[in-house]
């Protein structure tokens, strides 16, 4: 398992107002954090700062803090059935940190207690005052563990890596023009994100080559669909041969990404899954940044999801193609939007209908009598070669703002373009007070029912299934083909 901490970009504010002293002297302090567990990967997310009262830390040059209040801090912890985070800073620090003899003292005397009021491991982390850098480790049986990164996630992302952990990729001369948009700095710290693509179709598939064309040394792909001979005039490079054999629409990006990569050893990770299955959820929380290319509200909603409670941020896109009766064009509009803490959510903004993504959840969503019956309208989903560039376009612009923040500004608002009147916009998102997605960022594995909810999903893929064959086929059948479906082979 890799280890990594990640909070919201409020939380690192919180606790830099607190370290980053302005008479220089270092300082300590105190918080919580709940677990998101992946695949791969276990996250610390730290919920919540409790800076100490009067009395409970000492500042002479160095910081230290009192038994009590580690005591006070680790009961409030434990009955939010969350682990603790001690924190002190290196005024003068660089990048990631080393522990000091007194340092590791310091942390070990308090590893075994806390563990034992908490039942999860000391999280430790060091804040470096001259660049805003964290490090994390986590105490084990009396020894640290040393964590990957430590992530900060909101309006932009910014990621501390441990680079002994994950090495710094040597850039190769063939990303040279990439290199001199942003320097070698940055570009060794996003080609070391671990980045998913969810649906590689038109939009999806154009977004994962370019992450491999910048140099991205991991990415991995989504997708439990095949290719067919409609979908041709929208994936660009899958062949008459791939809708022939019902190619995995993950096994044509792959083969495409791998021609287009330009980090030395490139891992593209094919997932033949749906993100709405617990083995789907499980993968995404190991990666850094998630592309949502679908255009189905269930998917979209639990993307929508980890934005905020495992704080991966989500970039997500769709269009529109409106047509008169006749078939003739009225018009398009494209729109993309990055989901965060601190930005609203695809619910708030009106991305995704709520009514429609419990019919999407219980199969129904494919049934035009029960979407009229509910008076709701199908989820869009044409799309076309010309345009769907316009999409991927704008979601790797999002990626862009949010992991190089040029002129220092994150992702804004979501943002529209309408194709006849030849205008962006900007969209008025504001968060709705008592928002199911945004009102507890970082709750991790505690997260909304709805999106680990085992039973459903199955149900919904052997509806969807019987209707892509048409035929009924027996449940049981059913049931079994859809769980064959998404066996992740790799
Ligand atoms: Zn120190
Ligand atoms: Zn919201």
């Amino acid at each position: 398992m890799r280890h990594s901490v990640a909070m919201s970009v409020q939380v690192d504010a919180a606790l830099r107002e607190h370290l980053d002293r302005p008479d220089g002297q270092e300082d300590i302090c105190l918080a919580t954090y709940s677990v998101s567990t992946g695949r791969t990967r276990i996250s610390r997310l730290i919920t919540q700062v409790e800076l100490p009262a009067t009395g409970e830390r000492r500042v002479h040059g160095n910081a230290t803090i009192t038994g009590d209040y580690v005591l006070r801090v680790a009961a409030v912890a434990a009955a939010r059935e969350e682990g603790l985070v001690i924190l002190h800073s290196h005024p003068g620090g660089h990048g990631w940190q080393e522990l000091s003899g007194p340092d590791h003292d310091a942390e070990r005397s308090y590893s075994h207690l806390v563990q034992r009021i908490t039942g999860l491991p000391l999280v430790g982390m060091t804040y470096s005052g001259g660049d805003q850098a964290w490090s994390a480790r986590e105490w084990v049986i009396g020894s640290p563990i040393w964590h990957e990164s430590v992530r900060v996630v909101g309006n932009t992302l910014r990621i501390t890596w441990n680079d002994t952990q994950r090495r710094p990729p040597a850039t190769t001369v063939e990303q040279i023009r990439t290199v001199s948009a942003w320097g070698e700095q940055l570009q060794q710290d996003i080609a070391r994100m671990r980045v998913l693509v969810v649906g590689v179709g038109s939009v999806g598939l154009d977004v994962a080559i370019r992450l491999a064309a910048t140099g991205i040394q991991h990415i991995g792909v989504m997708d439990y669909d095949t290719v067919e001979p409609l979908n041709r005039d929208r994936m660009i490079g899958a062949t008459r041969k791939d809708a022939r054999r019902k190619t995995p629409k993950v096994e044509v990006a792959d083969r495409l990404m791998t021609t287009a990569a330009t980090a030395r050893c490139p891992e593209i990770a094919l997932h033949y899954l749906s993100i709405c299955s617990p083995e789907g959820l499980a993968t995404a929380l190991d990666y850094d940044v998630i592309f949502s290319c679908v255009d189905r509200p269930w998917p979209r909603a639990v993307m929508n999801t980890l934005g905020y409670s495992d704080l991966i941020p989500v970039i997500d896109g769709g269009i529109n193609i409106d047509t008169f009766p006749n078939g003739c064009m009225q018009g398009a509009s494209w729109r993309v939007q990055a989901v965060a803490p601190g930005v609203p959510c695809l619910s708030c903004s009106g991305q995704i209908n709520m009514p429609q993504v419990a019919l999407d959840r219980a199969g129904l969503l494919d049934d035009a009598n029960y979407i009229s019956q509910a008076g709701l309208h199908s989820p869009a989903s044409q799309n076309v070669a010309l345009l769907s560039a316009s999409v991927s376009a704008a979601q790797l612009a999002q990626f862009v703002t949010l992991t190089v923040s040029p002129g220092g500004r994150g992702v804004y608002s979501p943002l529209r373009y309408i194709l006849a009147a030849h205008h962006q916009e900007h969209l008025d998102g504001i968060s709705q007070p008592g928002c199911r997605f945004e009102h507890r960022p970082g709750e991790g594995d505690k997260r909304s029912e709805f999106v680990s909810n085992t039973g459903p999903w199955i149900d919904a893929m052997a509806a969807r299934t019987r209707k892509r064959r048409n035929f009924a086929l027996p449940c049981a059948l059913a049931r079994f083909v859809a769980s064959a479906r998404i066996t992740d082979r790799k």
